[in-house]
């Protein structure tokens, strides 16, 4: 039987349960244990595929092609191992489960309701995860408690919890101790009112997670323990972190937070071995030079929207012992002042995934001005349809050269869609498509950047588009240069290209930053860091 550790959340969103959440992953993992990893998002969306990056960041993709949470991002590169569809699920997944169960049914003309329907389909996509071995399932619960949509959640983790032996299940609850620097003080009394509004439902935390700019002194551990009703040791100080998102684990560590869960839930508490985790902080802490990469892209403004781009770019600057210095640039800054203006000084430029055609001109401006100058360049899926357009138009003297998804719906022009819609068959169409989504194979071709960036013939990495390189101009582009570095072996589509004669320029149909980690950089990052350093 596993056991469950449920993750809530109080006094304002934004506090980094994700991370915390990752972070607790990871000690248990690194204690030996088998963790699997839960998010529960309230809102009434299918799953996050159509929000809007500017309003929910980015849609992180698992590899059996779910569109989710960009939580399961942090969990992947903390805890290290594979999400799936499974790990992440939404209101509106359960409601549409449940309704079209109504309609065929399955019900039996009973009245359907919040509780006990809705409430048992939370609780089946918990025991869903149970399964010999797994040791711990952690569930963390999106939002704030006190929001409406929340409650069915937590009305499932009420329930759950005198269904299960009370040694199963652990409640942790995160809130925030403000500080009012004009009295000096540090306030306890939001956490109080928080952990007030679960109890209410029937929930009592038996941790409490309190993110804090100071250090909690013992009195107001005790006093926050007293109103809560949580043991004093159990009030864990989760200050904000000097340097890297990266030591939250350690910090939680040294709060113990990990045992105290352990012993909550009668489980032993084996040696815990950081030493890799540990080594990879010592390389963040100390590292020997900046290397300035410019992401151009069009959801700037919200670091969220590219999520797993900056942090694979940390982890590449991690294995070449550097810090990245990044400048992120809005794509259409550089349609209005010129690429050699905004992006002066930089020694890496990477056009990461996109929709739509605002800001395409700018991204394909910022290519050609890599191309041009030998400055190391990574495209990332729309990066690198941005890149085939630029080298068509420039290289092949195709002027007009353009993706299809720019044309005006019903005025698709095929003679020039260098990138196109393609049907099953791998023939153009100009309506439909479906998305590429997950994880497809990739051949390397020998002697290319990419297979001595990867290092093996054969790869896999996760996708989300729906247009692709036009097998019908394949040849035109080869004959101008462009290296087709990696090809699908089922359907020959093309997945990564280069440029000879350049110190790096690389651009990959697929989301490599998904599958980069802290502790393992993901090749093509790495290697692009590694040129970017080199340039000058
Ligand atoms: N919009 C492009 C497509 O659908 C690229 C998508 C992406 O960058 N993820 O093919």
């Amino acid at each position: 039987m596993s056991k469950f550790v449920f993750i809530t959340g109080g006094v304002v969103s934004s506090l980094g349960k994700g991370l915390t959440s990752a972070s607790i992953g990871l000690l248990l993992k690194s204690r030996g244990l088998n963790v699997e990893m839960l998010k529960m998002d309230p809102y009434l969306n299918v799953d996050p595929g159509t929000m809007n990056p500017f309003q929910h960041g980015e849609v992180y993709v698992t590899e059996d092609g779910a569109e989710t949470d960009l939580d399961l991002g942090h969990y992947e590169r903390f805890v290290g191992h594979h999400m799936h569809q499974r790990n992440n699920i939404t209101s509106g997944a359960l409601y549409m489960d449940v309704i079209q169960k109504e309609r065929h049914g399955d019900f039996d003309g009973a009245t359907v309701q919040v509780v006990p329907h809705i409430t048992n389909a939370i609780k089946k996509s918990w025991l869903r995860l149970e399964k010999p071995g797994v040791d711990i399932i952690m569930i963390e619960l999106g939002g704030t408690v006190g929001d409406i949509e929340g409650l069915s959640f937590l009305e499932a983790m009420r329930q759950f919890q005198l269904e299960r032996p009370v040694e199963d299940v652990a409640f942790v609850h995160m809130t925030l101790i403000p500080y009012l620097r004009a009295s000096g003080e540090v306030k306890t009394k939001p956490t109080q009112h928080s952990v007030q509004k679960l109890r209410e439902i029937g929930v009592q935390p038996h941790v409490l997670i309190c993110r804090t700019t100071q250090k909690i002194s013992d009195e107001n551990r005790r006093k926050i323990a007293m109103f809560c009703n949580v043991r004093p040791e159990n009030v864990i100080e989760e200050q904000d972190v000097a340097y890297s998102i990266y030591q939250v684990p350690v910090m939680l560590m040294e709060e113990k937070v990990d045992e105290i869960l352990l012993k909550q839930l009668h489980l032993p508490v084996p040696p815990i071995d950081l030493s890799q985790w540990n080594d990879m902080l010592t390389k963040v802490r100390e590292p020997q030079g900046k290397v300035k990469i410019a992401v151009v892209g069009k959801y700037i403004s919200l670091t969220d929207s590219y999520k797993s781009i900056y942090e694979a770019l940390t982890h590449a600057g991690i294995a070449n012992h550097v810090e990245i210095d990044l400048l992120k640039v809005e794509a259409e800054e550089i349609e209005e002042r010129g690429a050699a203006t905004v992006l002066e000084g930089v020694q890496g430029v990477l056009v990461p995934g996109g929709f739509g055609n605002r800001g395409v001109n700018g991204k394909i401006a910022a290519i050609q001005y890599a191309r041009e100058n030998n400055i190391p360049f990574l495209g990332i899926c729309l990066g690198l349809q941005c890149a085939v357009v630029e080298f068509a138009r420039h290289v092949c003297g195709i002027d007009d050269a353009a993706s299809m998804e720019w044309m005006e719906p019903g005025k698709e022009d095929i003679s020039r869609a260098v990138v196109a819609l393609m049907d099953s068959q791998q023939n153009v169409v100009e309506r439909g498509g479906t998305m590429r989504l997950g994880a497809y194979a990739c051949w390397l071709h020998e002697g290319t950047k990419a297979r001595s960036a990867y290092g093996v013939e054969m790869i896999r990495e996760r996708h989300r588009h729906r247009y692709e390189v036009n097998p019908a101009f394949v040849q035109t582009l080869q004959d101008h240069g462009l290296i087709i570095s990696g090809n699908n072996p089922d359907s020959d589509l093309v997945e990564i290209i280069e440029l000879p004669n350049h110190p790096w320029f690389v651009a990959t149909q697929a989301h490599p930053e998904f599958r980069s980690r802290p502790v393992d950089a993901h090749p093509l990052f790495r290697d692009f860091v590694t040129a970017a350093k080199n340039f000058s």
